[in-house]
């Protein structure tokens, strides 16, 4: 792979100064998006679209909560018919909101819709295609043929948008990539791309371009590799730079839900990539509006921050996971160590075992035994708070340097220094210490020093406002020094709500975990939420990130006017029966159309096949139809029992 940074860059304007992308704006109605327009926020209804008075009050609701494009699902042409009921029930009350037709496999609806909405979104992997899940050797040819098939079937949509002044997007779901796609390419972020360039070379033949571009997954590590390859694909490929549409499908409700959006959307938004943003939520479409909301604001002002030295060399590969090379220390780093979570607990009065209780860790007085849960934090930073009774056998304790000197007892007891005293060559602990730096500490006789230390632990800190990417930087500049401690992220808040909290740290955090950076997460807040809050937020960027499983995973959708049963009761009842099978993911569908490609992420899937029914999959399988909705909660625990995969909820 070129990793010379030109070749690189494409795929923002710049990884040091934050800098949007500049794309073509695309109007959509009264509200134009791209180009030198604000982020846009927009959502999805979740009401049946021949329910038109619902319909309305929903779009209403979310216009009120500061939706700017409503997108509502047309799965037949009846919907699409009913559009108009509800565009002109909507306007006779004064609301303007541009509405966006959504379609899957039915482009007479998409013809009918783009003659009556604002804009239209297809989905190149079923527009134009039935999935059989057929792995086909196709010719230059044959592969031609189909190309020649798709141009006739979605030229006269293009013509009719044309016409019409409908905008346009063209919105990959990795999970419901085409057999073509999937044949030539495999289910990959290339495959995602792939998908949408096909349509968009037809759209430019035509000479359309009222066109925004999305490359979802509910995986946020192929979702921001899926994005980053098309901007280069797109430049590359000399399009023009069409605005981009971010999401993270199926993400969830929640923290789960806010953390796993905000890592895939917050990374991207770091390097100026997105236009605008829908967050999935398994929530009423008014909860996601806020979030959005709290994801973009953060670059108002960003450009502003301060300076970050150029990079020459680029040693991260944008497009793929690779985890850096560390050497182990204790139980940080090296090849098979997750990432550790650090508490923060210095800013505590005193540390009792009490205080351990948020942390993941339950002391019961009459067995004198710790209770480890699976979000148990790895070590505690006490700072100069002294902790004077005997700790759980999996935790460490981090103290100030000068306290730990005055400690006795060393075992499981590291100190945390700074690099000055670091370098003066003080006494350290035999088995880890933990060295603070930012950038600026970074130098050649920091790194000399470390080559002779193989017991230190870098903790990385940053004030810079764009300090995702200082950390970034600091990473290139340790990676390119062939320095192999591992390293820590840590960040500092204040004062900010819970869920701000959350989707700051997830951005800042998730953003580096997901191109391999970062032996550990050590968050430390004032004034933003509880500490269990906080310590579960580090366990949620890891599980986002994948790469640290603590929990079971459920990819939900976030329910539209196709949805066959009530998502939110169902995710919950599903929720509290297996929330125990750690590091399992359950796709909960409310209906086929993402189905059976985004089962290929889940391990079981509960699908909505039909009113009052439910079909089981296991991965791509399906493997129980047609169950009656009041038994298939059961039916799915006996299944996951069946594959082997249940355990008892221990009391
Ligand atoms: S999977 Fe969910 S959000 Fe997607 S179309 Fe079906 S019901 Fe709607």
């Amino acid at each position: 792979m070129n990793n010379s940074i030109a070749s690189l860059k494409q795929y923002c304007n710049s990884l040091v100064q934050y800098n949007r992308r500049k794309t073509i704006e695309v109007k959509i109605g009264d509200v134009p998006m791209g180009g030198n327009n604000p982020i846009r926020v927009q959502s999805m209804t979740t009401i049946d679209t021949m329910d038109t008075i619902g319909s309305v009050e929903q779009t209403i609701r979310m216009v009120e909560a500061g939706c700017e494009y409503v997108r509502i699902t047309a799965p037949s042409l009846k919907e699409a018919q009913n559009l108009a009921e509800i565009k002109k029930e909507l306007r006779k009350r004064g609301y303007n909101v541009p509405l966006v037709a959504d379609i899957h496999f039915t482009p007479n609806a998409a013809e009918l819709a783009a003659r009556i909405v604002e804009k239209v979104r297809v989905n190149p992997g079923n527009y134009a295609d039935k999935k059989r899940f057929e792995n086909i050797d196709y010719t230059e040819a044959s592969y031609q043929t189909e190309l020649d098939r798709i141009r006739d079937k979605f030229t006269p949509l293009i013509k009719i948008c044309k016409e019409h002044g409908t905008a346009m997007r063209i919105g990959t779901n990795h999970g419901s990539l085409s057999d073509r796609i999937m044949s030539r390419y495999g289910d990959s972020p290339l495959g995602m791309v792939e998908s949408a360039l096909e349509f968009l070379r037809i759209c430019e033949d035509e000479q359309f371009y009222n066109t925004v571009v999305s490359m979802k997954s509910s995986n946020p590590q192929v979702m921001v590799q899926a994005y980053r390859l098309l901007v280069q694909k797109l430049d590359e490929g000399g399009f023009k730079p069409y605005p981009l549409h971010l999401g993270v499908t199926e993400a969830g409700d929640g923290e789960d839900g806010r953390i796993k959006s905000a890592v895939g959307i917050g990374t991207l938004l770091e390097d100026g990539l997105g236009d605008t943003i829908r967050v999935s939520l398994t929530e009423e479409p008014e909860a996601e509006v806020p979030v959005a909301y709290t994801l973009a604001k953060r670059y108002d002002k960003r450009a502003n921050h301060k300076n970050i030295p150029e990079i020459k060399h680029y040693a991260i590969n944008p497009f793929e996971y690779t985890r850096r090379v560390t050497h182990e220390v204790v139980n940080i780093g090296g090849e098979h160590w997750v990432p550790r979570v650090i508490a923060d607990l210095s800013q505590r009065e005193a540390i009792t075992q009490a205080s351990l209780f948020s942390l993941g860790y339950h002391y019961s007085v009459p067995l004198d035994k710790w209770n480890i849960t699976d979000m148990a934090c790895d070590y505690v930073y006490a700072g100069n708070k002294l902790i004077d009774f005997a700790i759980p056998g999996t935790l460490g304790i981090i103290y100030d340097y000068t306290t730990w000197l005055t400690q006795n007892e060393k075992d499981r007891v590291y100190p945390l220094l700074d690099v000055n005293t670091f370098l003066e060559g003080k006494q350290l602990s035999n088995a880890l210490n933990f060295v603070q730096v930012s950038i600026e500490n970074v130098n050649a006789s920091l790194i000399e020093t470390l080559r002779t230390n193989k017991n230190i632990v870098l903790v990385i800190t940053t004030d810079n406002e764009h300090g995702m990417a200082e950390q970034r930087r600091l990473m290139l500049n340790i990676i390119d020094a062939d320095c192999s401690a591992p390293v820590i992220i840590r960040r500092n808040y204040v004062d900010l709500s819970q869920e701000e909290l959350q989707l700051h740290a997830a951005t800042d955090v998730g953003a580096l975990l997901l191109d391999g950076l970062g032996d550990g997460i050590f968050l430390s807040a004032i004034n933003c939420g509880p500490e269990k809050m906080l310590n579960e937020t580090a366990f949620n960027i890891l599980q986002a990130t994948r790469t640290r499983i603590s929990k079971t995973e459920y990819i939900s959708c976030p329910s539209c006017g196709r949805t066959l049963f009530d998502l939110q009761e169902t995710t919950n009842k599903i929720r509290v029966r297996t929330n125990h099978l750690k590091g399992l993911k359950i796709g909960i569908m409310g209906c086929i159309v993402n189905g059976p490609g985004e089962m290929a992420d889940a391990d079981y899937g509960y699908v909505g096949s039909g009113p009052g029914r439910i079909t089981l999959y296991k991965g791509k399988e399906v493997v129980r139809r047609n169950i009656p909705t009041e038994k298939a909660v059961d039916e799915l625990v006996n299944l996951i029992r069946e594959h082997g995969d249940w355990v008892e909820q221990e009391n």
